[in-house]
């Protein structure tokens, strides 16, 4: 079933939306950015164009490291971290079930993704 998910970053600055599968699960990464935001991401990868991103240019920051292929979009403004576009599957992207307001992160079921051996 697809449902309507939309989320933001603290400040508002920068909204998304997009259809995707039931958000029943959050997804725990323990490579080097992941386990410093702490945060909980999507397990479904969702594709850039299902994703609308409604915010200023000026207002999202792009952080890269290492092979900078993983895309890490965060507010200029309140720092949220919002969504990156993974290194597996360019082209697509995991968002911060946190900036979904209808998810409590803490009743989701937590899996945990090993990218710390993926290079
Ligand atoms: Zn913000």
């Amino acid at each position: 079933m697809t449902r309507h998910y939309e989320g933001s970053c603290h400040c508002g600055a920068i909204k998304f939306s997009y259809d995707g599968e039931e958000i029943t699960q959050g997804l725990r990464c323990n490579c080097s950015i992941c386990r410093r935001k702490g945060a909980m991401m999507s397990t479904e990868v969702i594709p850039l164009e299902r994703l609308q991103i409604e915010a200023s240019p000026e207002d999202i920051g792009l952080y890269q490291f290492d092979t900078a292929i993983a895309k890490h979009y965060f507010c200029k403004h309140c720092g949220i971290y919002t969504h990156n576009e993974t290194l597996r599957a360019p082209g697509s992207c995991r968002v911060n079930l946190g900036c979904i307001d209808e998810i409590d992160t803490g009743d989701l079921e937590l899996v945990v993704f090993d990218g710390k051996n993926l290079l």
